[in-house]
């Protein structure tokens, strides 16, 4: 639901997104990344933020997750304002960062273990997410001996082991393999719906953001601007599809090429 309507609707936003700006500032000058972006996020709602390279889409994401300050405007999660790193917001970047010294149970442990929860608890929930993630027979192997994919599902149970209300997802599939991709995008879905998560999802891959989420919100180039905004809605299937459904449905097509087209994309070389 678009900001606007959300609030006239009565709901709460998880993430209100409030007229955020941001410039750059470094020896060679002012670079400015966003201009007056206004977004919302309902809970359980799952959206994705698409634009060229260089538009401000990590921007955005490391605004809502803390770790920068807008130039203007703000940010809160469930009315409060960011003000930093919070338990509540879960960030999951292209890199896994797992340490190979430490077990893929070990892994999936270390933001509960930063955050001094405890321990034995988070232990259960960590071995209960590992399992959903398809990575039930791997607790106690080491992250070398995993393929991209599953280093990118131990990382996703790390990230809600700690058990965020917001996940935000930083184009988390674009080192993998397509085949990989559309295996590891359906499982992901799932386990960040029934889990009820917000998800906030940056990427480049206009079929990823159809397929898996329920509105696409496209940035201008930079200074990132919001450009449009399009409700995924796939009446031919009924019920919500899969992402891996979806992309055989006839709504897919016309969404890709209505995408395609404000997304101005120039080949060059
Ligand atoms: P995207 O994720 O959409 O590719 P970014 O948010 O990473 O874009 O970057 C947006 C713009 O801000 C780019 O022009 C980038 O060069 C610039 N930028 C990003 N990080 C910094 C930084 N730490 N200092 C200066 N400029 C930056
Ligand atoms: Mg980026």
């Amino acid at each position: 639901m678009a900001a606007a309507n959300l609030r006239a609707a009565g709901g709460l936003p998880r993430i209100d997104v409030r007229n955020v700006s941001l410039r750059y500032f470094t020896l060679q000058g002012e670079t400015q990344a966003l201009d007056d972006i206004s977004l919302a996020v309902a809970p359980g709602e799952f959206v994705s933020i698409i634009g060229q390279s260089g538009c401000g889409k990590s921007t955005l994401l490391s605004i809502i997750a803390g770790i920068l300050e807008p130039s203007g405007g703000s940010v809160t999660v469930d009315g409060r304002p960011v003000t930093g790193p919070s338990p509540s917001i879960g960030y999951m970047l292209q890199q896994d960062y797992l340490y190979e010294w430490r077990s893929i149970l070990d892994n999936a442990l270390l933001g509960a273990q930063i955050q001094k929860r405890d321990m034995r608890e988070a232990r259960e929930r960590a071995i209960h997410l590992l399992h959903k993630c398809g990575m039930g027979d791997f607790l106690h192997h080491y992250p070398r001996q995993l393929s991209g994919g599953m280093r990118q599902r131990v990382a996703l149970a790390r990230t809600l082991v700690t058990n965020p209300d917001v996940v935000l997802l930083d184009e988390p599939f674009s080192a993998l393999d397509s085949q990989t991709r559309l295996a590891i995008a359906d499982e992901v879905v799932e386990v960040l719906r029934s889990e009820g998560k917000s998800v906030v999802l940056v990427t480049h891959d206009i079929g990823e953001a159809i397929a898996m989420t329920d509105r696409v919100v496209v940035l201008s180039r930079r200074p990132g601007r919001i450009k449009s905004e399009h409700l995924m809605q796939f009446p031919s299937h009924g019920k919500r599809p899969t992402p891996f459904e979806a992309r055989a449905l006839p709504e897919f097509n016309t969404y890709f090429s209505t995408l395609w087209d404000e997304l101005d994309v120039h080949v060059e070389g």
